[in-house]
């Protein structure tokens, strides 16, 4: 799998693109940002939950995959942002939209590294259609590259702006 790292960095930076070029920085607030980096990662929740359901059972078990990285997700997301705009709740709404958006760009990211999930959960268990890129075996790399650009970017945005 990508690694943390890169999980959040890619939402970050597909949401910032948004944020600046689509959005604009009011309709976007910066701790969408946050949210939506957070939900980058947090199909993998399923690892910390297998460990504590191993740990309190004493039975080995690994959830890996199976449910949290489906595009059901997505969808209940979605839905929940569109009822918080029917009630009204604009912030709300784009809360949950952020959430949504984040937890999609986990999945191709997962793909794209060469693992098979179950995105279609609970409809269809297994459906190998990722290409083998096999690029979990630099993983470790593209974490410290997207870092190291991400933080450069940062700076070098961060002075930019400083001249307006
Ligand atoms: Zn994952």
């Amino acid at each position: 799998m990508a690694y943390a790292v890169t999980h959040v960095l890619v939402a970050i930076i597909i949401l910032d693109f948004f944020r600046h070029y689509v959005f604009g920085k009011k309709r976007f607030p910066r701790y969408l940002l946050v949210v939506g980096g957070i939900a980058g990662l947090a199909p993998d929740l399923d690892i910390p939950l297998g460990w504590l359901v191993s740990f309190f059972t004493g039975v080995e078990v690994n959830y890996h995959g199976l449910f949290t990285h489906s595009l059901f997700f997505v969808a209940l997301f979605v839905l929940i942002g569109l009822v918080r705009r029917y009630q009204g709740d604009k912030k709300g709404a784009l809360l949950f939209y952020v959430i949504a958006a984040g937890w999609f760009i986990h999945l191709p990211l997962d793909c794209f590294y060469g693992e098979t999930k179950n995105f279609f959960w609970p409809w269809v268990s297994t459906w190998n259609f990722c290409p083998h890129w096999d690029l979990w075996n630099y993983a470790a790399a593209i974490d410290a590259v997207l870092l190291v650009v991400w933080l450069v970017h940062e700076e070098v945005y961060n002075k930019v702006k400083d001249y307006f």
